[in-house]
């Protein structure tokens, strides 16, 4: 079995202070510390899954094609930093226009990542910015670890030392 850090994106990974949506090359800015953190969470032996709610898919804001591109350069600046992310998952749809199972506060994201990377829950923690990561992280039964949006992750990662 493996254990893992489920990451929300917006706000955790880039920073969404200036953009609600983000799918934009430019829009892709790092948050304080996330490559040293991610870092030190590989080190602990965790794989790094990104799992973000994308409903500006269904509100034909950009495309299922925008995000792929902008994840694969964000895997990309991830790798030059030696940080392997396992997966990017993401939910395209909007509640206002098509309902779905996938999309934050459920958790079918996280439960398919669990089962076909065999990832241990109990060892396992979600890491997002909003009380939507806490309730999907919760619903599927693994711990969630809230951290203030925008803001270097450091001090929340002392889980690590439990
Ligand atoms: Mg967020
Ligand atoms: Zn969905």
């Amino acid at each position: 079995m493996n254990k893992a850090i489920f990451l929300d994106r917006d706000g955790v990974l880039i920073d969404n202070s200036k953009h609600y949506y983000i799918w934009k090359s430019d829009q892709l800015l790092l948050i304080d510390g996330v490559i040293d953190n991610l870092k030190i969470l590989l080190q602990k032996g965790f794989l790094l899954f990104v799992v973000s709610n994308q409903g500006g898919i269904s509100r034909g804001l950009y495309t299922k094609d925008d995000i792929l591109k902008l994840h694969t350069e964000l895997i990309q600046t991830f790798k030059a930093n030696h940080i392997e992310i396992t997966e990017a998952a993401f939910c395209p749809h909007h509640p206002e226009i098509e309902k779905c199972l996938c999309r934050k506060p459920d958790s079918l994201m996280i439960e398919r990542l669990i089962s076909k990377h065999k990832i241990s829950k109990t060892d396992s923690y979600f890491v997002g910015d909003s009380k939507s990561d806490m309730d999907a992280a919760d619903k599927i039964g693994i711990r969630g670890i809230q951290i203030v949006p925008n803001q270097n992750m450091f001090p929340y990662l002392s889980f690590l030392n439990q």
